[in-house]
């Protein structure tokens, strides 16, 4: 007997963020796995079982969701934000690739949830008003080299940038590092956002220039907007101002 696999995201942290489908899918479901900090975002009831994990043990966590729901449970596997970016989805799919052949006849459903970027946008104004792209500065899983390289490409070509895994314990000195790296291509006025804990109870977001942006803003829980040399802000009186990006691209190079 073969159960059902729903990978589900959970949002940036605020209840209100969390979609009625994966409201739904956390309902049906008899055994929950994530990383520990998600599973507690989850309230218990009877009848669901709860497996937290370290951040760290993602393919080890993918492995045991899916032989519980081979063996017939309706297994969720939860992620913060979107289960698609950066997170459980594509470690799930790795686990299914070089599993057994029985994993992939398995029903397997994928729950989109908010992403940081977004949430994070949403606070500022339109950061992301225009072409962007999405980058985890982690180097767990790929080298240093590929992200200075990635940096130089997306600046370079005039995108937007999400930061994601900014900073870490093991990763202090990525973040500097990345903003001495985008300096060479972007204006000092460069709008930056640190949106820290966006959704939770102790978020913060301050807005800094890329020439005075400072890594100790940030930790593992902030995700940060570079702009491109089109993102403006506009003053506003007695309010914060809003940081946005035009719709269209100017026709100076950057
Ligand atoms: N799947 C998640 C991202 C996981 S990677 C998503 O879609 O949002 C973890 C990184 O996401 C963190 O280091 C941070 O950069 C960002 N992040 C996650 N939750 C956040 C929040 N509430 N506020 C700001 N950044 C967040």
């Amino acid at each position: 007997m073969s159960g059902r696999l729903t990978v589900v995201g959970l949002g940036p942290g605020d209840a209100r963020w969390l979609t009625p489908e994966a409201e739904a899918a956390l309902a049906h479901a008899d055994a929950l796995f994530g990383y520990a900090p998600y599973v507690d975002r989850v309230p218990a009831r009877p009848g669901l079982t709860r497996y937290s994990s370290d951040n760290r043990e993602e393919m080890t966590r993918a492995r045991a969701a899916l032989e519980l729901a081979a063996g017939g449970r309706n297994v969720a596997l939860v992620s913060g934000g979107d289960p698609g970016v950066f997170a459980m989805a594509a470690a799930l799919c790795e686990a299914i690739e070089r599993g057994p052949e029985a994993w992939r006849a398995l029903d397997v459903a994928f729950v989109p949830g908010i992403t940081a970027m977004l949430a994070v946008a949403a606070r500022v104004g339109a950061p992301l008003g225009h072409d962007f792209c999405a980058l985890s500065l982690s180097d767990n899983l790929k080298s240093w080299d590929v992200i200075e390289r990635r940096l130089d490409a997306a600046a370079g070509a005039g995108f937007v940038l999400a930061l994601y895994n900014p900073v870490s314990r093991a990763r202090p000195w990525q973040l500097g590092k990345a903003f001495e790296r985008l300096r060479r291509h972007l204006p000092a006025a460069t709008p930056v956002v640190f949106g820290r804990a966006v959704g939770r109870t102790d978020e913060r977001v301050t807005l800094a220039t890329l020439a005075e942006a400072d890594a100790v803003e940030a930790d593992m829980a902030t995700l940060i907007i570079v702009g491109s040399a089109a993102t403006r802000l506009i003053a506003r009186p007695g309010l914060p101002p809003l940081v946005y990006t035009p719709r269209a691209a100017s026709e100076t190079p950057v």
